[in-house]
Parts: structure tokens; C-alpha cells; sequence
């Protein structure tokens, strides 16, 4: 597989390198130098708008901050190119921080706005710091001389070149890292994210301040390759058609932004040619029509769908032959095209392709089986991170009051959870059972009282840290990443285990290599603890509900957790799955890991639990041992209602 992979990418590389050979044209020639920088720009844009999935319109200025810093350093102090490069890189970057650290506390189109108003401010300083940037009349620069041999525009084609498969290389390990994982984790479920401990504000900043750093080197290049810039190329107009190649080409893909590339350089050189143009256009309409018809045949698709796309490809052809220029409606017909792939492929050309094109999925199960032979069940417990001292209690929550507008959803609620029990939470619906646990976990910050953890106040502090300092959780209504298979949900949880940096990463060192291998061996191990393991490479959407629950424990296990909170694990679980959940919650008992649990089911609480605490309209009623509580006038009163086996 990776084989293959790897033979196509060199011969891909090699016809691109041959191409100047070919097509000697200086026009042609640099029109895909342009392609290659925007192609590296859009690397990076995909992994904030793809990967974080947060909207930038301020890429065009980091495109621009990047151009100016080469073009000032050289123009003002005539710093050499191999310097201008990276110090534009670094700049750009520092700059993608300013906007980003501010700009993504707060969570909706808030980075969206932000980035637009730096847009309109980057482009009107430009023009401003005339001592700088020489204002509106731009900057001149010329290509490098090496070696006493003036960089020519061909040699600039490879220089290029190089960056791009420097940067393909790159960011397409990290995103395969743990790094990567985080953004996609960030993006399938930001609470469950944070509370693996994978700070969603941490990691949108980090992922912002890449592209941006990518976006500075696009940009430097950009320069270079023009040797004139002027404020008004990086407009807003450029930041759409940046957008635009990103969800064109596909998103979260390599291949997507360099197809990006190339349609939004060429699109309007070839809408200029007539000839060209009805050439590509019947190639379109020619590719619809067939798959239109195989979608038809094998029932992919109703004839009602493929209708309308078709009939507007064939509109396309037919129209070329109509016009006799059609450099009057290119700009409509830009649009229309445009329009016309974000509605009809909403994954991109890439993504639409791989829908058609039968998926290798690579089989790592047996690996992981494999390397279990040698590892076993000794990887599922490890010694905590944070180590309790013995005695005393693990958490005292202290007069907690959760107040939503009129309502207190928890009134005055003390809890002491002893070191090593499971204690159990009952309370019928509404209680405010899950609220409790969003308020241990900094989901909410308590209206008043006092949270104290192993030895800490941890009231107030974020999800992430939180589960830093070892709380890890279970939610009411499952939240696992979906488009993530089993494992690689496992692994997020492991994230804490990879102390290695981004150039560990990108060189992949042996450190990385071994904290990777020693994560997927726990992943796998906890995955068997749950009986997951034959399912690690399916994606976690597909699993059974009741699955996707033993799922969600095993990645709170990775967490290396001394306070595991469980809020109704045996929901959707069937009779024998609740049996095997009770062996299983002895077990992490057994291991010292004490166990807060929410629960209907009065079996499972009765025979696990060591304490039980009751809440009723946010109060605690009761507690004590299951015995006790099960006995108590008040909490029969109010839950049990008289039968043993409420809901
Ligand atoms: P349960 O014991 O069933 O888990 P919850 O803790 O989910 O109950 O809810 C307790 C009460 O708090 C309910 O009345 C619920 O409507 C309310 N509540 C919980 N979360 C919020 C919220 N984010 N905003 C407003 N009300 C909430
Ligand atoms: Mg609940």
C-alpha cells in the first residue's frame, strides 16, 4: 500500500520536475511557479479550515505579512534569500499567534470576523508604512545570485518545486501525528476533546500559527518570483478564491490544495481560450455523463440527482460553441463553476474521487494483535501519573451551587469521595446528577463552593487541565470522535504519553517512534480490556451503542486517571454486556482507581458501589452504603418510588 504510495508520489515529483524540459515557455513556466506557492499556501489553510474547522479570511494578509517581510529585508538590508525565507516564516507565524491567541477564546465565527478586520488593517498599514514597504509604488527585488549564477525564472521553478515537497513532506507528518490527531479529536467533539486533556483553545491556536507560518513562507516565495510586490494583490478577493481552492480541491487531503492550486490559477487563463475551453468543457460534461450513468445503473444515485448536474455540464459544453469569446462571461462562468462544486461536491474533487475509487483500508488489526503477544494485559494499568497518598478522601466538593438562570441545578451539594471506592450517584432525572459531573470536570464553573482534588483546588480550572491533573470521564450522551476508528480514539486519550516536539515529529526521531509505539500497544491493550480489540480499525460512528460506551472507558483509561467518572455506562448495554461492565468497574477498582458512578440501573449500583450518594432537585437527600440508602424513607419517596427498579 504505502509502497505504491510512495512509487506514485516520485513519478508524480519526477513528471513535474521534467515539465520546464517540455514546456519551455517563461509564461507557462511561471504561471506554475504561481500553482506551486499557492499550492504550499493552501497545505497550510487546509489545516486550519479542513482539519480545526475554523473559517480564516485573513490568509491572504499572512500571504501578504509573509511577501513583505522577504521583500523589506531584502529591499531595505539587503539580507540574503536563504535568510529572508525563514525569518519571513518566523514572522508570519508570530503574527498568526497575535491573531489567533485573542481570536479563538471565544468560540463561533469569532476567528472568522477577527481575521477579516487584519485583513483590511494588514493591507491599509502596507500601504501606509511608506518607509517601510514604499507604500503603494511597492517593493522591487531580484532572484538570488548562487554562486555567481543569477537564479533564472526555470531554476526559480525548482527551487519551488522543492518547497513544496519539503512542505508536502512536512505537514503531512504531523498531520499523522498525535498533533494531527488532536485538531481532527478538536473538531469531532471539543468537550470530549478537552476533557482527554487536549486543550481545544491549545490546539486551534497551535494549528493557526502553522498555516500561518506556511502561509509566510508561500508568500516569501511569492516575492521572489514576482520581484515586485504591491499592497493591493493581497486583497480580500484572494483570500476567497483561497478558500475556494481548499473546498474545491477537498478538503483534509494532500492532493486536494495542489488540485486547488492549479484550478484557480489555470480556471482563468483558460477561460480566456476559447479553443481551451471547449476542449476541457466536453471533457467535463463527457466524465459526468459517464458516471452519472454507472451511479444510475448500480443505483448510487437516482436519476433525479444526476439530473440537473448533468444537464448544466452539457449547458457548459454546448455554451463554448455558442460564444465566439468568451472572455466577456468568464468572470460568471468562474462563478457559476464554482458554485457549481460546492453544491454538488461537498467534499471536494478529491473527496468525490475517493468516493468512487475503491479504498485500501490498511489492516492494522493484526499488527495490533500481534504486538499484544508480546505486551498482554501488563500495558492496560500503569502507575498513575499523579500518585495519591493513602488515606483521606481523593475529592471534597464543598456547598457547590450550579445556578442556570432561575434554576439551581445543584444546591448546596458536599461530597467526599474516599480514595480508592466507587461511589455510586443516584437521583432521578433532572437531579442533577450530570451536572455534578460537568462541574468536577470544569465543563461548568460552579456558581459557589469549593472543589478540592488529591491535595489541589481545582475549581475554576479548564476541562483540559483538569484532566491533566487526573480526572478522566464518561458522557450521558456519547462523545466519541466519530470519524475516528476505535483506536485512534484510544489514542487521543493517550495523548499525554507523547512528551516529543514538532521536530521530533517531522524527522521522526527515534523518541517519536518509540512513544508512538508504546501508545499503540496501550491503546490496543485497553482496547482488549473492554473487548473492543477485534473492532480497533472500525470507526467509532459505526459501532453499536452499546460499543461505543466501552469505547468511551477505554479511552478514559488512557487518560492514566486516579478519579474515573462514569455517567450511566450501562445504558444501551444489553443484560450480559452489564454483567461484563460490573467485572470491568471491579478491575479498575482493583487497580486503585477510584470510581464515581452514575447509574439506573439499582443492580449495577447495589453491587459495585461501596457508597451511594442521592440527589433529588439538586440536593443531596441520602447517602451511604447501597443497604442504606435503599432503605431510606425519603429516597424511596422520592426515586425509587416504591419499586426497586426505577428508571
Ligand atoms: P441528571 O440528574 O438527569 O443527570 P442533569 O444534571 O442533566 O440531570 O440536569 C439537572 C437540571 O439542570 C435539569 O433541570 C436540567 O434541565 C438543568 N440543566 C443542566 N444543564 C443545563 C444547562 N447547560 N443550562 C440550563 N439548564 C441546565
Ligand atoms: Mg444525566
Amino acid at each position: 500500500m504505502s509502497a505504491v504510495k510512495n512509487t506514485s508520489i516520485i513519478i508524480a515529483v519526477a513528471v513535474v520536475a521534467l515539465l520546464p524540459a517540455l514546456w519551455s515557455n517563461p509564461y507557462y513556466i511561471h504561471l506554475m511557479v504561481v500553482i506551486g506557492i499557492y499550492a504550499i499556501l493552501l497545505l497550510g489553510l487546509d489545516i486550519v479550515v479542513g482539519y480545526v474547522g475554523e473559517v480564516s479570511l485573513g490568509h491572504a494578509a499572512l500571504f501578504g505579512i509573509g511577501s513583505y517581510t522577504a521583500g523589506v529585508l531584502n529591499f531595505q538590508l539587503g539580507v540574503p534569500f536563504l535568510l529572508a525565507v525563514p525569518a519571513s516564516i518566523v514572522v508570519t507565524g508570530l503574527f498568526g499567534a497575535l491573531l489567533a491567541l485573542p481570536a479563538l477564546r471565544v468560540n463561533g465565527p469569532y476567528l472568522a470576523m477577527v481575521t477579516l478586520a487584519f485583513g483590511t488593517i494588514i493591507q491599509i498599514l502596507i500601504n501606509e508604512m511608506t518607509f517601510l514597504t514604499n507604500g503603494p509604488l511597492g517593493l522591487s527585488v531580484r532572484k538570488p545570485i548562487w554562486f555567481d549564477h543569477q537564479i533564472t525564472g526555470t531554476d526559480y521553478y525548482y527551487i519551488v518545486l522543492v518547497a513544496l515537497v519539503l512542505t508536502l513532506f512536512v505537514v503531512q507528518r504531523i498531520l499523522k501525528s498525535h498533533l494531527g490527531r488532536a485538531f481532527e479529536a478538536l473538531h469531532d467533539s471539543p468537550i470530549a476533546s478537552d476533557c482527554m486533556g487536549v486543550s481545544v483553545y491549545g490546539y486551534k491556536v497551535y494549528a493557526f500559527v502553522l498555516s500561518a507560518g506556511v502561509a509566510g513562507l508561500a508568500g516569501s516565495l511569492y516575492t521572489y518570483s514576482e520581484e515586485y510586490i504591491s499592497p493591493n494583490t493581497y486583497n480580500f478577493e484572494l483570500t476567497i478564491l483561497f478558500l475556494l481552492a481548499v473546498i474545491m480541491g477537498g478538503r483534509k487531503t494532500r492532493t486536494g490544495p495542489i488540485l486547488g492550486a492549479i484550478i484557480v490559477v489555470m480556471l482563468p487563463n483558460v477561460l480566456s481560450d476559447i479553443e481551451l475551453f471547449r476542449k476541457i468543457s466536453i471533457a467535463i460534461a463527457v466524465i459526468a455523463v459517464a458516471y452519472s450513468a454507472y451511479a444510475v445503473t448500480t443505483r448510487i444515485r437516482s436519476l433525479k440527482q444526476v439530473a440537473l448536474p448533468v444537464a448544466a455540464t452539457i449547458a457548459l459544453a454546448v455554451s463554448g460553441y455558442i460564444m465566439r469569446d468568451i472572455s466577456e462571461q468568464r468572470l460568471t462562468i468562474f462563478g457559476v463553476m464554482i458554485l457549481f462544486v460546492v453544491y454538488y461536491l461537498p467534499n471536494g474533487i478529491m473527496g468525490f474521487l475517493r468516493g468512487i475509487i475503491v479504498r485500501f483500508k490498511p489492516q492494522w488489526i493484526h499488527r495490533h494483535i500481534q504486538i499484544l503477544e508480546h505486551g498482554d494485559q501488563q500495558h492496560v494499568w500503569s502507575v498513575p501519573d499523579h500518585p495519591v497518598t493513602a488515606g483521606g478522601f481523593l475529592l471534597e466538593a464543598r456547598n457547590i451551587v450550579m445556578q442556570f438562570g432561575g434554576l439551581k441545578a445543584l444546591n448546596e451539594v458536599n461530597l467526599n469521595i474516599s480514595k480508592g471506592s466507587v461511589h455510586g450517584l443516584i437521583g432521578p432525572n433532572g437531579s442533577g446528577k450530570s451536572t455534578t459531573m460537568n462541574v468536577l470536570t470544569g465543563i461548568y464553573k460552579p456558581t459557589s463552593g469549593e472543589i478540592e482534588f488529591n491535595g489541589k483546588i481545582i475549581t475554576g480550572a479548564t476541562p483540559s487541565s483538569i484532566a491533566g491533573e487526573g480526572i478522566a470521564r464518561t458522557f450521558q450522551n456519547v462523545q466519541l470522535f466519530g470519524e475516528m476508528t476505535a483506536i485512534e480514539n484510544v489514542l487521543v486519550g493517550l495523548h499525554h504519553t507523547y512528551r516529543h516536539s514538532l521536530l521530533d515529529v517531522v524527522f521522526q526521531t527515534p523518541r517519536c517512534r518509540n512513544e508512538k509505539r508504546s501508545a499503540e500497544v496501550r491503546a490496543a491493550s485497553l482496547l482488549q480490556f473492554v473487548g473492543l480489540l477485534d473492532l480497533a480499525n472500525e470507526e467509532a460512528r459505526n459501532l453499536p451503542y452499546g460499543k461505543q460506551r466501552l469505547l468511551e472507558i477505554a479511552r478514559a483509561l488512557a487518560l492514566n486517571p486516579s478519579l474515573l467518572l462514569l455517567d450511566e455506562p450501562a445504558a444501551g448495554l444489553t443484560a450480559p454486556d452489564i454483567k461484563e461492565l460490573i467485572s470491568m468497574i471491579a478491575k479498575i477498582r482493583d487497580q486503585g482507581i477510584t470510581v464515581i458512578l452514575i447509574e439506573h440501573h439499582m443492580d449495577v449500583v447495589m453491587s459495585i458501589c461501596d457508597t451511594v450518594t442521592v440527589l433529588d432537585f439538586g440536593q443531596k437527600i441520602a447517602e451511604g452504603t447501597p443497604a442504606k440508602v435503599q432503605s431510606d424513607e425519603k429516597v424511596i419517596e422520592a426515586y425509587l418510588g416504591g419499586s426497586t427498579n426505577a428508571a
